[in-house]
């Protein structure tokens, strides 16, 4: 598939000595569903421009362009890399925040990937009556009657059910009516930290920001 491209002259630069430049490119291909050109952004075509200044499409400061033009945004480079470390910063901390996130991820499935296997030899010890079941399940699960059990498990299997009834929104409760009150402490430790972090990336993403336009032309 073929390209092609197409340059136009927006604007001098701002030592006059060069040029502001949009390139564009299209796809010619006889099939091509987007035929036009889409543009692939404007350029800063001047050395001595370039020593101190880039030109970028989204900053703190935009302006509202004169009808029917677009706004071409000089930022300083000093003024770039201040905004690029600060937000390199928050995405050292927010990458921080995936990784506790993920292993407090993986231990909460581990804590119910293995009360579930407990469970489910605890409930074939006796042997495979549903009444038995019950015995069982019925406490540690709040369903307070045969009936109720018999409604929520209908004719599937143990390892069919036991993944519905026992899910991370009650595996702390189940754990702490097992008498394993520590476990069932861990979870919510870590329940807690999860919903911390949620909030924390939140106010992550809101300190991030956008370089400031040092001069602003239009086109
Ligand atoms: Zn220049």
């Amino acid at each position: 598939m073929a390209i092609e491209r197409d340059k136009r002259e927006r604007a001098a630069c701002l030592c006059g000595k060069g040029l502001v430049i949009e390139s564009f490119w299209a796809n010619d291909h006889a099939f091509a569903s987007d035929y036009g050109f889409h543009s692939s952004g404007l350029m800063l075509e001047c050395e001595e421009c370039r020593k101190e200044w880039v030109i970028l499409e989204k900053v703190a400061n935009p302006s509202s362009p004169p009808e029917g033009k677009k706004p071409i945004y000089f930022i300083r480079q000093a003024d770039l890399r201040a905004v690029t470390m600060h937000n390199d910063q928050l995405g050292k901390q927010a990458s921080a925040f995936r990784e506790e996130e993920q292993k407090l991820g993986r231990f909460l499935h581990d804590a119910l990937r293995r009360l579930r296997s407990s469970l489910l030899t605890a409930i074939d010890k006796d042997g495979t009556k549903i009444d038995c079941r019950y015995q069982i399940l019925g406490p540690l699960l709040d369903i307070r009657t045969l009936d109720d059990f018999h409604a929520r498990v209908g004719r599937t299997l143990p390892k069919t059910y036991l993944p519905k009834l026992v899910t991370s929104d009650n595996l702390a409760t189940v754990l702490q009516r097992l008498g394993q009150n520590d476990e069932a402490e861990e979870i919510l430790r870590a329940r807690r930290r999860l919903k911390e972090i949620a909030e924390a990336k939140v106010a992550l993403k809101a300190q991030e920001k956008l370089p400031t336009a040092g001069e602003t032309r239009f086109y």
